[in-house]
Parts: structure tokens; C-alpha cells; sequence
């Protein structure tokens, strides 16, 4: 008999093609592994009692990817012509161990038990440590955290301050590492899909909302929005095993330096790598920056184009998209937005721009009531309902005058007085956060309309900010609001598209940039633009160009 395994598995990692191959040393079976794109597909003849149990011991070593998105298997009746993948030695990814490695150092009679040094051809640690276990050193590390010590421990991926998640936490910039899924599930409003994700080989960081309980566990913590992730390391994985035996199951990992600090350092000279943090839709997910783990080198050369730009094309290519008429969306917080159509035949041409300017929030005001008569009314009835409000915003003035989508959030939460921030990028923020914390389905329609100068089409940025100033003045709360200015600017978005596709007949949708990280905006956008098109994220590279090459220069 000859069995097929088929993956649709977007990683160039290699990582399944590894632990296939070495599951199938425990066989002698006939076999044979082939790339088709995206699709990843094993063919193994054997009896069926061998193929039995090949099959069974495959699914307990091959650990879920957060690049996989179906498997099948199936009789089929003879072996494909084509020929056989070979596996090139790519340089080995740091990547979080795998389930045969975690087996052993969690088994007390393998001679790999809390072994951090463990090696492994698929996961590779082979950093040239002293092979042997370190559960005395991990066992006393747990002791000096749960008496509420903070620790600096080398991990594989760089230097990081460890602790208990409690009144003392010394760290402000923090993300939470947790010992199992459950304790995640318990303590944020993580999905179904978000689980699955933080289970994964990658052990990705998702940026989640935290519950009620968990704030009054915590007192310190009084950020709602925090990354959480599994141990994506064998010290990680082992230390909080330790740590579990005493009742904890959160600590904090963070880059601060802190004084004073007891100092673990058993592993030396740790390669630095930034771990990947990821954002979930119901179907999709996105990389929204990091490279540990990721082999995005090969790619790395677009990047180097004008960034959103170059994060359009690599999308292109990393999906192969050449011969198709492609729209792409590109939603930068820090470069410029637009909307780009690419197709063979006529190159790249910008159908829609999302850039503004206004110098300050007087010009906002003066442009809104310079426009007609119901924009004259709408200022002076929204003066004369707080004017002390009104006046202290009005003398804010702009020092990067050029805006994009968004530095407009940011115009409205200071017209509307969520914030006590001057800088639109910084104010912004606070529209992201009240939209996350609405528990609600829908907002109220927040005006996106485009509008055509000379022979560009732009987004008019007046209707946006004058509807938001309405709704302020019909008392809708703020979390309604702000939720309503993300909605309406993603349905909008997808009635350009649907317009985009009968007029070009395109076939392909792909959306960039950082403003993808915002899980409301992500998981909405995939959703409403997959219903009429096929739509396209990043495989393995960050969603924005500048995690890699541009050192956060801000361009806009
Ligand atoms: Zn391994």
C-alpha cells in the first residue's frame, strides 16, 4: 500500500522535512518527499501494519507549526515520477526545541534529562556547552525567584531579566512567559486559534487582553494589552517547570537592566535574536515582528526598497504572485499608506493614497469649517460644547506635518479628548486600546470617503475626524467610538477592493504593515476581504520593512 501525507505548510525552515526524515530512519519503509509550493507531500509504501505504525509514531513527533494550515493523508496507488526534495544545509534556525528533545529532558531515566545543552539535528542546540543536567543550577534559580528575587539569565536568544509577577516586579517594559496553555486561557481572553498558536513549535508572543482577575492577582500590571508566550527555550521550558513545583505558573521576562541582580548565566555567548511575535485572525495569521526562528534571508533584499514597497513585493514573492494582477494594502503606523496595484502588464501604480496634511489641530478645525456649512455649525457646536477642551487643543501644533492612517486616529482621539497627548502618532494609541476593550459587535459608521485631486484618488481625512466629532457630541461613549473608527476604515477598505476587482479584474488582495498587529483591525480585515477575494499576509517575514533594515527611523 502507499500512503500520502500531504502539508500545506508555508515555512522554508525545513523544520517538518527534518523530523520527517529522521521518523522515517526508524523504518524501513520506500519513500519519498516533494515540494509543490506551498504544499509539502510525503509518499510511503509499506505494509499496513508498518504504515500504521509510522503514522502513529509521525503525528506524535511532528509538533504544530503556526505555518500550517491543513494536513491530509490518503491512499493513493502508485509512487509520483516527479523527483525527490533534497534538503540543502541551510544554517540551522534557532528554534524552540522539538517534541523529541523536550521528551527526553523531561525523562528522568534519558541521559538528555535537563540537559539545556541537548543536540539535535532538527532544533539544534549545539551552542558547545558542557552536556549534562542542569537541574541543580535550574532547580536553585526557581528557589531565588520564588522568594521574589528578579534574575538575569542567558537564554539561547540573549540576556533577559526573569521574575515573579507580583508587587515587586522590578521590570516596567515586560512581556509574560507562562508554564502551560491552560494558565494563558485562564488568565486572558485568548481564541481558540490564539491557543493553538502559542502552542506551536515557534512559540510566537501574542499580544492579548488580560482579565479582571488577573489585574487584581497583580496589582502592578495595569497595562490591559500584554505578550504572552510559552517557554521558547529549553532553559525557559525547564525553569518554569521548577518554578510550577512552587506554585507558579507567570513570570515576567523582560530586557531591563535592573541593579542588584542575582546573575544566572549558563549559557555563554547567546546569539541575539529578537523572538517573533505574531498577530491571529480566525484563518490567517501575521508576523508582526521578530526573526528568531524565521529564515527570511533569502528575502531580505526587497526590504531594502522604499519599505512599503519592498514589504509589497516580498509578499508578492513569497507567494508567488508574479503573474497576477495583485492589490496590495499597506498599512504602515510609521510610512505611508496606499493602496498599490500590481500587475505584469503595466507595473505598479498607486490607486489610492492615504496622506494628509495639516500643520496644526486650529488647521483641522479652520479646514472642517472652511469645507461647508454643516462643517461651520459642527465646530462651533462642538466648541461651545466644552470650550475649555477646545481651547487648549487648538494651539497644538504638528512637527512632522505629512500623516497617514495612522496619525489621523491620532488627530481624532486629541479633537475628541482621549488623551493628553500633542503628537498624533503617540495619541493614536489610545483609539487601538479603546477599540480593543469594546465588548461589543458594532460602532457607529465613521465616514471614509476618497476624493479625487487632479488625477490621484485620496482618502479625505475631514469626513473621518467631523463624523468622530458628531458622535462625541451625541454622547456615544468612547469605546463605542473608537471601536466604530477602526470598523468603518475596515469596511471601507473592503468596498475599495471590491471595486479594485471589477474594474481591474484583480485576483489577488495583499495587505502589509505594521497596523496589522492591532488583533480587532487583522482579524476583521481577513475576515471581510476574504468573503469576494483571495487575500495574502506575510509568510515569514515581519509585516513591516522596519523590524529588519530601517532601526525604527520613523519616514513620515
Ligand atoms: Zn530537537
Amino acid at each position: 500500500m502507499i500512503l500520502e501525507f500531504s502539508f500545506n505548510y508555508l515555512s522554508s525552515s525545513l523544520i517538518y522535512e527534518k523530523i520527517i526524515l529522521r521518523t522515517l530512519g526508524n523504518f524501513a519503509l520506500d519513500y519519498k518527499m516533494l515540494r509543490d509550493k506551498d504544499e509539502l507531500f510525503l509518499y510511503v509504501e509499506g505494509s499496513d501494519d508498518e504504515l500504521e505504525a509510522f503514522a502513529q509514531k509521525l503525528s506524535l513527533e511532528l509538533p504544530h507549526s503556526i505555518f500550517l494550515y491543513a494536513t491530509d493523508a490518503k491512499i493513493v496507488e502508485i509512487m509520483p515520477e516527479q523527483e525527490a526534495l533534497v534538503l540543502d544545509n541551510k544554517p540551522k534556525l534557532s528554534m524552540p526545541f522539538c517534541p523529541k528533545c523536550l521528551a527526553e529532558v523531561m525523562d528522568e531515566s534519558d541521559k538528555n534529562y535537563y540537559n539545556i545543552f541537548h543536540e539535535c539535528e532538527v532544533c539544534g542546540y549545539d551552542e558547545g556547552g558542557e552536556s549534562r543536567s542542569y537541574k541543580e543550577e535550574l532547580t536553585e534559580i526557581a528557589k531565588e525567584i520564588g522568594e521574589g528575587s528578579s534574575v538575569s539569565i542567558n537564554t539561547f536568544y540573549g540576556k533577559y531579566l526573569v521574575g515573579k509577577l507580583d508587587k515587586n516586579c522590578s521590570a516596567k517594559e515586560f512581556d509574560i512567559i507562562s508554564y502551560d496553555l491552560g494558565t494563558i486561557a485562564k488568565y486572558t481572553n485568548a481564541t481558540n486559534s490564539e491557543i493553538a498558536a502559542l502552542g506551536a513549535i515557534e512559540k510566537p508572543l501574542i499580544k492579548l487582553k488580560t482579565n479582571v482577575k488577573f489585574k487584581m492577582d497583580f496589582e502592578d500590571v495595569t497595562k490591559e494589552l500584554i505578550r504572552f508566550k510559552m517557554p521558547d527555550d529549553l532553559v525557559l521550558h525547564l525553569l518554569l517547570c521548577e518554578l510550577n513545583k512552587l506554585g507558579i505558573d507567570l513570570i515576567f521576562i523582560s530586557k531591563d537592566e535592573v541593579a542588584n541582580k542575582k546573575k544566572f548565566e549558563l549559557v555563554e555567548q547567546a546569539k541575539k535574536q529578537e523572538p517573533i511575535e505574531i498577530v491571529v485572525g480566525d484563518n490567517h495569521l501575521a508576523i508582526v515582528s521578530g526573526q528568531k526562528g524565521l529564515p527570511y534571508e533569502n528575502l531580505k533584499e526587497d526590504r531594502a526598497l522604499v519599505p512599503y514597497i519592498g514589504a509589497f513585493f516580498s509578499v508578492i514573492k513569497e507567494h508567488k504572485l508574479e503573474e497576477k494582477t495583485v492589490a496590495g494594502i499597506n498599512l504602515s503606523k510609521d510610512y505611508h499608506n496606499n493602496i498599490l496595484i500590481y500587475s505584469k502588464k503595466f507595473g505598479m501604480i498607486e490607486y489610492l493614497s492615504f496622506k494628509f496634511n495639516f500643520d496644526s489641530i486650529e488647521d483641522v478645525f479652520n479646514k472642517i469649517t472652511a469645507s461647508d456649512e454643516s462643517g461651520k455649525k459642527l465646530v462651533e457646536n462642538f466648541k461651545n460644547s466644552n470650550p475649555e477642551h477646545f481651547n487648549e487643543i487648538r494651539g497644538i501644533v504638528f512637527e512632522k506635518q505629512e500623516f497617514n492612517v495612522y496619525k489621523l486616529w491620532g488627530i481624532v482621539a486629541i479633537v475628541l479628548g482621549l488623551t493628553k497627548e500633542k503628537k498624533p502618532f503617540n495619541a493614536a494609541k489610545v483609539i487601538e486600546e479603546n477599540a480593543t476593550l469594546f465588548l461589543g459587535t458594532k460602532g457607529p459608521r465613521i465616514d471614509y470617503k476618497p476624493k479625487r485631486i487632479d488625477s490621484k484618488v485620496y482618502l479625505d481625512p475631514l469626513m473621518c475626524i467631523r463624523t468622530a466629532m458628531s458622535f462625541k457630541l451625541a454622547k456615544i461613549d468612547d469605546l463605542t467610538l473608537c471601536f466604530g473608527v477602526i470598523e468603518s476604515f475596515v469596511e471601507f477598505l473592503s468596498s475599495v477592493l471590491d471595486e479594485i476587482k471589477d474594474e481591474m479584474k484583480s485576483d489577488a488582495v495583499v495587505v502589509t504593515g505594521s497596523l496589522l498587529q492591532n488583533r480587532g483591525l487583522f482579524s476583521k480585515l481577513a475576515k471581510e476581504a476574504s468573503a469576494n477575494h483571495k487575500v495574502y499576509f506575510n509568510k515569514e517575514l515581519p509585516i513591516d520593512g522596519r523590524n529588519i533594515l530601517y532601526g525604527g527611523n520613523e519616514l513620515i
